[in-house]
């Protein structure tokens, strides 16, 4: 302590503070209470500590400022590994980032005539100057630090150096507050958001042109009266940056797959919740969940229910694929994560479900779920009790439909299908309380012996399993018919996107599946949740429409939905009802 009485605490008080977690999904500086500390380059820091885990929130939040909208960049970073120092100071970092606005140090607003440029001279405003970084420099000195603790990993210590879009004349030099920046793009955020970002990309992944996505962004503007924001000054520019950037990715990070996916894993950590490579005993495990879906999860989630879709493509792919899916107010399933998994799908859950669920309390600690729906008594059903807390329901319509093709592929007559498939609901359900599990299928099988055909697959396929799946069905409630259509067309979704012959090739490579599912796939799902196939129905004459009926069609195709009556049709009731009478003929 230094002689004097002083209320501004010092660095080695940090700790002491309160680790603020505001309940909003974004968050800016105004949601946060601030402490001045001692020293600093303006002679006093504000810092606050968070949730290491919330730190892009505060990003994203700090960018979306209404009177300064900006981007904030990271000007520097460094990192430590743990325990490369033995006496850590209170503030010493695992991770040192540095955000700096974007309209910033640099300030080039007098200085444009001299780049050489010979078009003509670019007036300080900006108005009329050349795409390009240099040109949005103006001088802001707004920068702030984060530190993530070495002493406490899940803490984030932000240091905020300069509060203000200032220049350093301490003068506002962007936003509304800039006299000079009125009317220009300085007004406005530099880039558009992640949010129109990802929008775009997905219309581009569904195969929308160019051409329509600019008209459909200009009829939005103009419905909400005219551009507010950057995001509603998009340029063809913009699209066609998004355009090349997915023209150049590719799948293939490395030649060979195991790298290739360790490189996609250290480059999307932020949407991964779960990895472990295949070494000796230890299977491949790979959890996926993309901020998108981690969104859905949080608002559809909440009080409703999870549906595990387990081992997709298990024939084909190198390993299985599994989904976890919520449904939306229509009863719409959406995918909210994927896990794929070198062992069976039960036998390692207990390590990414904990993971996921601890994933989603730390964004909202109040979230609750009411129930987790499985697809396979195998699944790990305490180890769902216990991460999520709620009801455990078994899904049974995946095991009758299997049982029903088959039915009809290896038996010809039509009573015998119908008698074997009797016979099979009446040991899965009946022998609840009725007699041995093992004597039912032993008379099933002595019954229909001359099936042969059938009965191959049955030995095969189920019989190793049947006791786990009445069993399950002993100890667990039955899901009822209402999430099976739901699912069933999730289900043929996955098959329609992933199993193109074109793509065959492809199937034993990881990488090819997780890039699928994140990009192509994944887009699927963005414009439904914008509602924009809604509106292209409501305003059917719109002449975007007309011109592009034919990728509406292709479009409505990757959706599942039959075109014939389109557009008259709703869309989304005609999936369900497709599905429903398709689930309604297995029960
Ligand atoms: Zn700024």
């Amino acid at each position: 302590m230094k002689g004097h009485e002083s209320k501004m605490p010092r660095m080695e008080d940090i700790l002491n503070l309160p680790v603020q977690d505001p309940p909003c999904t974004e968050f800016s500086a105004a949601d946060i209470k601030w402490v001045k500390v001692e020293g600093g380059r303006q002679g006093g820091d504000d810092i606050a500590l968070i949730p290491f885990a919330r730190v892009d929130d505060f990003v994203k939040g700090e960018s979306s400022n209404a009177e300064c909208p900006a981007s904030f960049r990271i000007e520097s970073r460094r990192k430590r590994s743990e325990g490369s120092i033995s006496k850590p100071r209170v503030d010493g970092y695992l991770e040192y980032t540095l955000y700096w606005c974007s309209y910033g140090p640099e300030d080039y607003r007098d200085s444009e005539s001299g780049l050489g440029d010979v078009s003509n001279f670019k007036p300080a405003t900006g108005k009329g100057s050349r795409p390009g970084r240099r040109h949005m420099m103006r001088g802001c000195l707004c920068h702030f630090t984060v530190k993530r603790l070495y002493t406490r990993p899940l803490l984030a210590l932000i240091i905020y150096n300069q509060r203000k879009h200032v220049d350093k004349t301490g003068a506002p030099c962007h936003g509304i507050l800039d006299q000079d920046a009125v009317g220009t793009r300085a007004m406005y955020a530099p880039r558009i958001s992640e949010e129109l970002r990802q929008k775009v990309m997905s219309m581009l992944y569904v195969g929308i042109s160019l051409d329509n996505i600019i008209q459909h962004h200009m009829e939005v503007v103009q419905e909400h009266g005219g551009p507010h924001n950057r995001d509603d000054f998009l340029t063809r520019n913009d699209v066609r940056n998004i355009e090349r950037v997915i023209r150049n990715t590719s799948h293939e990070l490395h030649i060979d797959d195991e790298c290739s996916v360790k490189v996609w894993v250290q480059r999307h950590q932020k949407h991964v919740f779960y990895f472990q490579d295949a070494s000796g005993s230890e299977p491949f495990l790979l959890g996926i969940q993309t901020d998108w879906q981690l969104q859905q999860m949080l608002h559809y989630g909440h009080n409703g229910s999870i549906t595990s879709h387990s081992t997709f493509g298990s024939k084909k792919l190198k390993y299985p694929l599994s989904t976890l899916l919520v449904f939306d107010s229509s009863q719409n399933a959406i995918p909210i994560a994927w896990v794929i998994t070198s062992s069976l799908i039960g036998q390692d859950s207990h390590k990414w479900i904990g993971s996921l669920a601890e994933r989603i309390r730390t964004k909202d600690p109040r979230w609750r779920l009411n129930a987790f729906l499985v697809d396979d008594p195998s699944f790990g059903i305490s180890v769902v009790r216990d991460a999520f807390q709620c009801r455990v329901l078994l899904c049974v319509w995946h095991v009758r439909r299997s049982w029903i093709r088959n039915l009809l592929k290896k038996c010809c007559n039509i009573d015998v299908q119908r008698e074997m498939f009797k016979h099979l609901g009446w040991i899965l359900y009946s022998s609840r309380s009725g007699p041995n599990v093992m004597d039912a299928v032993e008379e099933f099988l002595e019954i229909f012996v001359d099936q042969s055909a059938f009965m191959d697959y049955f030995k095969s396929r189920w019989l190793p399993y049947m006791e786990m799946w009445v069993g399950g069905i002993r100890s667990l409630p039955v899901v009822g018919p209402e999430p099976h259509a739901a699912i069933e067309s999730y289900h043929l979704r996955l098959k329609y996107k992933l199993f193109k012959e074109q793509h065959a090739n492809f199937w034993p490579r990881i990488d090819w599946l997780i890039h699928s599912l994140t990009t192509e796939f994944h887009s699927l799902y963005w414009p439904y949740t914008y509602q924009m196939l809604m509106s292209y129905w409501t305003s059917r004459t719109s002449s975007w429409q007309r011109s592009s009926r034919k990728q509406i069609e292709t479009w409505l195709m990757q959706f599942g939905i039959l075109v014939q009556n389109f557009p008259s049709v709703i869309a989304t009731c005609q999936v369900r009802e497709i599905s429903v009478s398709m689930s309604l003929r297995w029960l």
